[in-house]
């Protein structure tokens, strides 16, 4: 099947089958997002998807862990993620794991029977985009949730059986808030408890409406070294049993692990890395070679050192 968009999944659904059964992501308004942006949603027909499950079915494919892209799967219908479901099992009755992305709108317009449904027919992981654990924050980058919403839709998924992981953003908050958003996101998931956490740190682009709040000077970005100490502080914070995984692409640092038993290691690297970028210039994670007309940003600074 041709794959159109930008892939991204957590690191822990890399070797699931990514089974594709819509094109770009229903919701598109997250500020910062540009994974599908250029895309015109819509959901691919049940003959392609049942297409592509025989495809890998014939080439002797037979995986035990299914991905469902793209941006927001689980906004589907029941009914229709029900069928989805149902081709999966028919072809591979091996798999026992469907998992996708979720946002928390996508789970609040299901009912408890619903969850509980799909939950039975083989939905285990949703990767909720959680980002920040300040609310002015996710209302700036229409996140669609604050976070009162997002506590409520955790407790129905775990009742339902269902495993929440989250998504989040060093970074998302703004050059001198990273340390108050990892405070915020410490306790958010202490209470809440994810399977999984994924730090994609913050990278900044042209084409999002971020972009025009950081010409006009309405969003001031953090730098990598800002994004690190907020790193930093959420680590040492969290209290809870997880997998965590983060990446700060730009400059090339990733930090995973088992939480609490590797937290005194990971905490040492990240302090390593804070070492060798403190005092230095400052440092912006940017898309190369996408925004070369934006200058300034904060009194004279560039927002991209283009180098
Ligand atoms: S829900 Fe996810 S994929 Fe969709 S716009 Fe927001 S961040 Fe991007």
């Amino acid at each position: 099947m041709n794959y159109e968009g930008q892939i991204c999944r957590a690191p822990m659904e890399r070797a699931s089958f990514m089974l594709p059964v819509m094109v770009g992501c229903s919701y598109n308004r997250c500020k910062f997002c540009n994974l599908f942006r250029h895309l015109n949603y819509r959901e691919l027909p049940l003959k392609q998807i049942e297409g592509e499950l025989k495809r890998v079915r014939e080439a002797g494919g037979s995986p035990k862990r299914i991905f469902l892209g793209d941006g927001n799967a689980f906004g589907l219908k029941t009914e229709r993620l029900l069928q989805i479901l149902e081709m999966i099992h028919a072809y591979f009755p091996e798999c026992m794991c469907v998992n996708m992305d979720a946002t928390v709108t996508s789970i609040r317009q299901k009912t408890d029977e619903e969850l509980l449904r799909l939950y039975e027919n083989g939905v285990r992981h949703l990767y909720l985009g959680i980002e920040s654990g300040l609310d002015d924050v996710l209302l700036f980058m229409e996140k669609d949730h604050d976070i009162s919403q997002a506590y409520t839709v955790i407790r129905r998924l775990e009742k339902a059986g269902l495993i929440y992981d989250a998504h989040i953003m060093t970074g998302v908050a703004g050059r001198g808030r990273g340390e108050e958003n990892a405070r915020a996101l410490a306790e958010f998931l202490n209470r809440t408890g994810p399977a999984h956490v994924v730090n994609f740190s913050m990278f900044l682009h042209k084409e999002v409406p971020l972009y025009a709040h950081i010409a006009d000077g309405s969003f001031i970005p953090a730098d990598e070294l800002e994004n690190l100490k907020e790193e930093r502080t959420l680590l040492a914070l969290l209290k809870t049993e997880l997998l965590y995984d983060g990446f700060h692409d730009y400059i090339e640092v990733r930090v995973r692990g088992k939480l609490p038993q590797d937290k005194e290691k990971m905490l040492e690297k990240l302090d390593q890395v804070i070492g060798k970028y403190e005092g230095g210039r400052a440092l912006y994670a940017y898309v190369q070679g996408e925004c070369p007309d934006l200058k300034r940003c904060g009194g004279l600074e560039k927002v991209w050192d283009m180098g």
